[in-house]
């Protein structure tokens, strides 16, 4: 299970937008978008050039993988299955990468980012239909629920955000119980219920050439 573990702000200031891969930080003046939108590395406050219509592509699939913390040969296995599925391809590749189940847990607010998520679900604090988990790539369908392990839920974490998240809320194909710290997916998610920073066709465009 390969995964980026460089910095990520970098990811952010690369792509010219907040990915939202730092929690509470990301809110915060204290983020690096905020402080200094310039691309990183010794050419970054260089001359931009008009980018190409590949360019383009390339970057939005860059922000869409890094996002969600996929690298690209995954990445390539959710764009062919896309492809593969009725509909279009675009809202299929994005309904493919929400149902993965560390986004279901971030959505479900028991991590602040999909990096912490993915860390909950492989140290094995969470289970699917009542079966331990410990897969963050596992796609989930609707009417599948996800709950804190009972042996977890007396951890001091788990305790201190079963009052989180009752404030902070979850998107509507999503329905969580913040007592019994779990959650179930009720259906898969419309385009216009997903705020995300990028236009999907592009990356479908990209795999397209
Ligand atoms: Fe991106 Fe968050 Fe870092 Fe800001 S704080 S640059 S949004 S990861």
């Amino acid at each position: 299970m390969a995964r980026y573990t460089g910095p990520v702000c970098k990811l952010c200031r690369r792509e010219g937008v907040k990915l939202f891969l730092k929690g509470d930080r990301c809110m915060s003046a204290k983020c690096a978008i905020e402080r200094r939108n310039t691309r990183p590395g010794q050419h970054g406050q260089g001359r931009t050039r008009k980018p190409s219509g590949y360019a383009l592509q390339l970057r939005e699939k860059q922000k869409v993988r890094r996002m969600y913390g996929v690298l690209e040969r995954q990445f390539q296995r959710y764009y062919d299955a896309s492809a593969r599925r009725a509909g279009k391809t675009s809202e299929n590749l994005l309904q493919r990468l929400e149902m993965r189940l560390d986004s279901v847990v971030y959505r479900l607010g028991f991590a602040d980012s999909r990096a912490q998520a993915r860390q909950l679900v492989t140290h094995g604090h969470f289970q699917v239909n009542g079966r331990k988990t410990d897969i963050p790539s596992m796609i989930l369908k609707p009417g599948m629920e996800v709950a804190v392990r009972p042996r977890s839920k007396n951890l001091e974490y788990f305790k201190a955000r079963a009052l989180m998240v009752t404030q902070k809320g979850v998107p509507g194909w999503l329905r969580l119980d913040a007592n019994a710290l779990s959650g179930q997916v009720l259906a898969l998610p419309a385009r216009q219920e997903l705020e995300l920073p990028f236009d999907e066709a592009l990356v479908v465009e990209y795999y397209q050439r």
